[in-house]
């Protein structure tokens, strides 16, 4: 995600980094710099100046945190001017009514009947009960992926195919009086240029949903604006950016809020039903900037099981190797670790052998060592990593370097438990 725009930015900063002190000459050629790197990402022009515009005007108005470093201090301010044109604070997908309805719109292709199941399995596993609908009275094929999908996550599913304006208020009454909590209403798109379909504007209003989201694919870049214009007389309260995985870019995630007015709610990033993410400001610039997604970590470990552990860790301040190692493996069932990996600030991306390689050698070392040495790694001296080292077929090097990814892990936890990680005070990469 973002790989193109990430390092394009990361190579301005790093020049403006080796400068020590940035004259408003230094600061002018910085900011020429990420704007062509900006138009280049495809991010529309009049959000590049606007962006741009705030920033200058901060960087050349704002008394400098002494703690930071003059390229530092511009980096924190990119970041925080970023965050506000996508939206500022995250904004929580409308669930409120019984049951709540969100439909979701948008041009042919864009990831709407497969974001609709992204969508219930998020819910699902979130405790709610939603029902899968769908309301595409042109292609009955339509139905069938809906609902081979919504079987694959155990999601009930209704079609109201036939006739959307008569069928839709019925499934909603039955839906109020059955266990269904909310109901995704998957509906056709028109071909880019191509109006919305008719129906669309009647069904809407006859069902007051709570959301009607605007299913965009993000790899279009800035053409996604002119896309989701032809879709706002449906009274569009919110949009749902997809395929960020496969967006080196990151111009419709940047062009779009601004542009069409519109909040960004989730986000897609992959084809199958659990690469769904709520859309956070913060964290997306973060991700843009290189900074590592810390937080999207956690929520990431949260779901395969670990946050329990962590949070526990956390609470007592303890952090043995074998919670290392559990936190590891846990990692590394929630599947690609190279993805995950990749979240962290200072990682680059490894090949995904390698880090499987890399894991099974930490595992070896760990397994190599005695309890005590575990619980309390540091009672663990320079003859003692020599008998690991030999017991698990490794260097002291090795072993070095899984003491030390451990210390580093211990100290994020401790940070993150002081909260210095939210909310801008983020550790700049050197
Ligand atoms: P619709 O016409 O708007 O309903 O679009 P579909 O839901 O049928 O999706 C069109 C294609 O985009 C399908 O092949 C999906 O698998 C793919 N797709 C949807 N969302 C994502 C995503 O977030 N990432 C990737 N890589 N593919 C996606
Ligand atoms: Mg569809």
């Amino acid at each position: 995600m973002f790989e193109s725009l990430t390092d394009r930015l990361a190579q301005v900063f790093q020049r403006l980094r080796g400068k020590g002190l940035l004259t408003q000459a230094d600061v002018e050629q910085g900011l020429r710099e990420i704007r062509e790197v900006l138009l280049s990402a495809d991010v529309h022009h009049e959000v590049v100046r606007e962006l741009l515009g705030r920033v200058r005007e901060r960087a050349v108005g704002e008394k400098l945190v002494e703690s930071l470093s003059p390229a530092q201090q511009l980096l924190l301010i990119v970041r925080e001017e970023m965050t506000r044109i996508m939206g500022g604070e995250a904004r929580k997908p409308r669930l409120s009514g019984r049951p709540a309805v969100v439909v979701l719109v948008g041009p042919a292709g864009g990831g709407k009947t497969t974001t609709a199941g992204k969508l219930g399995q998020y819910l699902r596993k979130r405790g709610r009960r939603p029902l899968l609908v769908s309301a595409d009275p042109e292609r009955p094929a339509a139905a069938e992926q809906l609902a081979i999908l919504a079987e694959k996550i155990e999601v009930p599913f209704a079609s109201a195919d036939q006739d959307p304006l008569s069928q839709l208020p019925q499934i909603l009454a039955r839906a109020k009086k059955e266990v269904v909590d909310v109901v995704i209403v998957d509906t056709p798109g028109t071909p880019p240029g191509v109006p919305p379909p008719a129906f669309l504007s009647q069904l809407l209003p006859s069902i007051t949903p709570g959301d009607v989201l605007l299913v965009l694919d993000a790899m279009v870049g800035q053409e996604a604006i002119r896309l989701g214009q032809a879709f706002r007389p449906l009274g569009l309260t919110g949009i749902i950016l997809t395929k960020l995985d496969g967006d080196a870019r990151g111009g419709a995630a940047l062009s779009l809020p601004s542009r069409l007015g519109l909040p960004i709610i989730f986000v897609g990033v992959g084809e199958r039903p659990e690469d769904l993410e709520p859309f956070e400001p913060g964290r997306m610039a973060d991700r843009i900037l290189g900074l590592g997604d810390l937080s999207g970590l956690v929520e990431k470990l949260k779901e395969v099981g670990v946050a329990e552990r962590a949070e526990k860790i956390l609470r007592e301040e303890e952090f043995t190797l074998e919670d290392f190692l559990a936190q590891l493996e846990a990692v590394r069932r929630a599947g690609p670790l190279s993805q995950l990996l990749s979240r962290l600030p200072g990682l680059s991306r490894p090949e995904e052998s390698e880090v499987e390689q890399e894991f099974k050698k930490m595992k070896a070392i760990i397994q190599s060592m005695t309890v005590e040495e575990r619980r309390h790694p540091h009672i663990i001296g320079a003859s003692r990593k020599r008998r690991i080292a030999r017991g698990s077929g490794t260097t002291v090097q090795d072993v070095n370097r899984l003491l030390a990814e451990y210390e580093q892990a211990k100290k994020l936890l401790r940070e993150l438990k002081r909260g210095k990680i939210r909310g801008g005070k983020f550790p700049f990469p050197r």
